[in-house]
Parts: structure tokens; C-alpha cells; sequence
């Protein structure tokens, strides 16, 4: 592939060539590939320039209506390119959690409560809608030169944007687990998502609370005072209410603290989520920018990202034993309660604030989270069982076998019936080197589907030894369900073995 760096003439457009065809035909998986950054024309020069930021600061910075400054001169964003569809086929319709910032798209998006926290999908604390009919993914965006800004423009600037990020797990990956401290009090529920998505709304300026932008769906034109000027033969209005959005695969890790909601309830959480990230980056030896986190919704639930290219697998890790005990001595170091500093009253820049939590630091406040941190030492993480079945039977899909149709039959019965779902689909007995298609592990039973595919004698001789093997060196039971009797017969008998 041809090179990732950035050079500064005009050779961009053909950098990220490749990445955007292959991506353009649907080759990528759009993870463990350089992220596709989002691109704005500049009108310089000969034939003008294109400028890439990573999405997420596109998101602010190629946002409409802002401006960028290129070799000395302004630049104003003003435009979108239409696709030859038209923009409104683009339009997605989401809905996202008030609590925990779950995405919902697709038909999901017409739920009335989140898919993840059951909350109802109702306007955030900020006054944010949960239901957003216009979502457009942000594509390259068009500056033109502006000599300069006006005092009103200047005061929208000053705003900034208003962004708010959400996810949603990958159905097959995802996996909790509780922090209880060493009396067993309930510390911290984590959720680990393997490739997981991101996304980040820009909701439009912060001035006057306005709900998204403005577009001229036809032209591509932002705003109102562009149409006027640009396409006055025109009489329809612009579509309002178009909000951008950008998306992401990540590993993410969700934390909720299990603590009271009382008047510091706030400041706790603040100061507890970078005490938390920036300890997490010292155990495992992360740049900052290599790790993020973020409160959602209400603030009771942390996401933690890999921003690294491709992840740095740290995440996962988090969801070992004792992984909490070390990160809370470096939380514990962080704060000054191990080397004391008289000067840092509350936070200072060597403990908790930096430049990027800059909103947060009135609330931000070490000796808050002291205690509990103390608690956290002594901690373990221990995997929560059971998990809910729908999310259960969907691990369980994706585990058996894709060439045994009666395997899946099986497991349709089990998950229609209403009973036990077996532990796990597949998996290796290693004592008897043999995968039954399911596994009721505390009950000692190995389920084998037989499928067409065992009508062969061969086959047949083949199973036999295998199943006698298991038998015979582990303690598992075999029950066999042939996909030519009444097996259906055969499950009820399988239900009061397993109850
Ligand atoms: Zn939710
Ligand atoms: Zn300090």
C-alpha cells in the first residue's frame, strides 16, 4: 500500500487512494487498517489542497461553518459533496441512551428503551433528543476563502460544537465481570467489548442550543446565508436538523462504579474516571493518547477505547484477577497518597488535570476517591455468570459449527423451549482430544448432533471411537441426537436431565 504519511503538496488525494477504493467496494473490514481519516478541500493554490484530520477531530474542526487556516489565509467550511443519489438516501435515523449512550440504528432506532441499560429513550440531562432522524456520516467538506469573520461568527465560534459519543457491543463479543473489594463489596461492573463501534454526533453549535445544521440537500450548501447567495432561484428551504456523525471499531471497556448517587456523586465520578485512566496507561505503559475514556449519558458509565491503531490489548487484560489491585496502588501513587504533596490541594497537573479534561476540573478533586481506592487495592475481578440468555444464545451461534445445519436446528429447539442453554458449543475436551457440538458443563453432559454428514459407516466407526474416548477419560455423559429420529422427543428427556 502506498505510504500513510502526510506530505504537504497536493499528492493526498493520491495517498489515500487505495484505502478509499477498497473500502468504496467494501473490502475492508474497516478494522486493523489505518482508519480512513475525513478530508476538506482547500481552494489553494493551483488546483487546491486536501487536508485529512482522524475522524473524531474532523468531527469539530471540518464541522460546517467552522474555519480552518491554511498557509496564512482563512478558509470557511461551506459545503458537502452530494453523492450522485442525492444526499437524503444518506439520512440515517438513531437512537441514543440518555443513561449509558447506547447507539441504536436500523430498526433498532424505534425502540422505546435502550437495548443495553433499559433505560427509556428520552432527551439526555443536557437536553439532547434520543431520537435523531437525520444522522450523516461525514464525508470530504468543501472550504472556500473568506477574507474575514464577522463579530457574530466570532461568538458562534467561541461556542464550539456540541458532541456527544455512544456505542454498542458486538453481539458475540462481549463478556462482564464485577470488582468486589476483599469483603466482597461490589466495586466497579465491567464490560469488555471485543470490536466494538464507536460513534460521535456532532449536534450542531453550542450557541443557542441549536439542533444540528442546516443543509441544502440538493447543493450540498450548509446554512442559510450560503443558500441565499449561491441558489436564490430556489425556493425550497434547507433540511434542519442534520446532524454529523463518525464511526469507529474499537476494543472498548465499560466501567460503572457501584457508589450511591448522592451531592458529590459528580465530582466522584470525574475525579475517579482520569484517576482511573491515567493510572491504567502508567500500569501497562500507554501514551495518553493511545488510551481515552469518556463519561456517557448520566456519568455513571466510563468507556475506556484503544485509540492505538489496531488496539494495544490492554482492555482486555483489565478483566484479569487481580488487575484492579495494581491499578489502584498507581491510582494511589497518581493522587500524591503514597509521596504526599502539600501543594496539590485538590488536583494539580501532575496528578489529575490536563489540558484535555480542562471542562472537568472544578470537579475534579483527589481526596474524594482516597478511600475507595484503598478498597480497590485488595480487589478481585471475577467473570459474572449468567449472562442474559439472548445475549448467551447468540454466543452460542456463533461457536457451532456453520456446516452443521442440525447443529443450529438443535440449538433453536434448546432456545425455543425455554430450556438450560448448554455452557458452550464446540469446545475441546482436551483429556479426551474430542469437541462435542454442546457442552452442559455442571451436569457432566456432552451433546453430539448427527447430521446427514454421520450416515456414513466410516463416520459412524469414527464417532464411536471418539464418544467411547470421552466416556472413558473424562466425566462427561454422551447424548446423541440423530437428525433422522424424533429428536424433538428426545429434548424433553435432555430437560429433566439438566434441570
Ligand atoms: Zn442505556
Ligand atoms: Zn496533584
Amino acid at each position: 500500500m502506498v505510504g500513510q504519511s502526510q506530505t504537504k503538496r497536493s499528492t493526498s488525494e493520491f495517498e489515500f487512494y487505495p484505502y478509499r477504493y477498497f473500502a468504496a467496494e467494501g473490502f475492508l473490514p474497516g478494522y486493523n487498517f489505518p482508519r480512513l481519516p475525513v478530508r476538506a478541500y482547500i481552494p489553494a493554490g493551483d488546483k487546491g489542497e486536501f487536508v485529512s484530520r482522524p475522524r473524531v477531530v474532523a468531527l469539530r474542526e471540518f464541522a460546517p461553518s467552522n474555519f480552518l487556516y491554511y498557509e496564512g489565509s482563512k478558509f470557511e467550511v461551506y459545503k458537502t459533496r452530494v453523492p450522485a443519489g442525492g444526499i437524503d438516501r444518506d439520512y440515517q435515523r438513531v437512537s441514543v441512551c440518555p443513561n449509558c449512550g447506547y447507539f441504536h440504528d436500523g430498526d433498532n432506532s424505534l425502540r422505546d428503551t435502550c437495548e443495553n441499560c433499559r433505560s427509556r429513550l428520552v432527551s439526555d440531562r443536557n437536553g439532547n433528543p434520543a431520537k435523531l432522524n437525520r444522522v450523516l456520516e461525514m464525508g470530504t467538506m468543501i472550504t472556500r476563502r473568506r477574507e474575514r469573520i464577522t463579530c457574530d461568527e466570532e461568538e458562534r465560534l467561541k461556542y464550539g460544537y456540541n458532541l456527544t459519543t455512544h456505542f454498542r457491543y458486538d453481539a458475540q463479543n462481549r463478556e462482564t465481570a464485577t470488582v468486589a473489594a476483599a469483603d466482597g463489596t461490589p466495586l466497579l461492573k465491567l464490560t469488555y467489548g471485543e470490536t466494538a463501534k464507536l460513534w460521535w454526533i456532532n449536534r450542531g453549535s453550542k450557541r443557542n442550543q441549536e439542533r444540528g445544521f442546516k443543509l441544502d440537500g440538493k447543493t450540498g450548501l450548509w446554512g442559510e446565508g450560503n443558500r441565499q447567495t449561491n441558489s436564490a432561484i430556489d425556493s425550497s428551504l434547507p433540511t434542519p436538523e442534520v446532524h454529523l456523525l463518525v464511526q469507529d471499531t474499537s476494543n472498548i471497556l465499560v466501567v460503572e462504579p457501584m457508589i450511591a448517587l448522592n451531592e458529590t456523586a459528580e465530582a466522584f465520578l470525574a475525579t475517579l474516571q482520569f484517576a482511573l485512566e491515567r493510572s491504567i496507561q502508567a500500569v501497562y505503559k500507554l501514551e495518553d493518547d493511545e488510551l481515552c475514556s469518556e463519561r456517557l449519558g448520566q456519568g455513571r458509565h466510563f468507556l475506556f477505547w484503544e485509540a492505538a491503531e489496531g488496539g494495544a490489548g490492554v482492555l482486555s487484560q483489565l478483566l484479569k484477577p487481580q488487575a484492579f489491585q495494581a491499578i489502584a496502588q498507581a491510582a494511589l501513587d497518581i493522587c500524591h497518597f503514597i509521596h504526599p504533596k502539600q501543594s496539590c490541594s485538590q488536583a494539580c497537573y501532575e496528578c489529575l488535570l490536563s489540558y484535555r479534561n480542562q471542562f472537568d476540573h472544578p470537579l475534579l478533586n483527589r481526596h474524594l476517591i482516597r478511600s475507595w481506592l484503598e478498597q480497590l487495592t485488595g480487589s478481585t475481578v471475577s467473570y459474572d455468570r449468567p449472562i442474559p440468555r439472548d445475549a448467551h444464545y447468540q454466543q452460542l451461534c456463533a461457536q457451532v459449527d456453520r456446516h452443521s445445519l442440525f447443529e443450529q436446528q438443535v440449538l433453536d429447539a434448546i432456545y425455543q423451549r425455554g430450556l438450560k442453554l448448554p455452557d458452550a458449543a464446540q469446545a475441546l475436551i482436551a483429556e479426551a482430544n474430542c469437541k462435542p457440538d454442546f457442552l452442559y458443563r455442571s451436569q457432566g453432559i456432552a451433546i453430539f448432533c448427527d447430521g446427514s454428514a454421520h450416515d456414513h459407516s466410516d463416520q459412524q466407526q469414527r464417532d464411536r471411537i471418539d464418544r467411547d474416548n470421552l466416556t472413558y477419560h473424562s466425566n462427561y455423559s454422551v447424548f446423541v441426537l440423530r437428525h433422522d429420529e424424533n429428536w424433538q422427543e428426545k429434548l424433553d428427556f435432555l430437560a429433566t436431565l439438566i434441570d
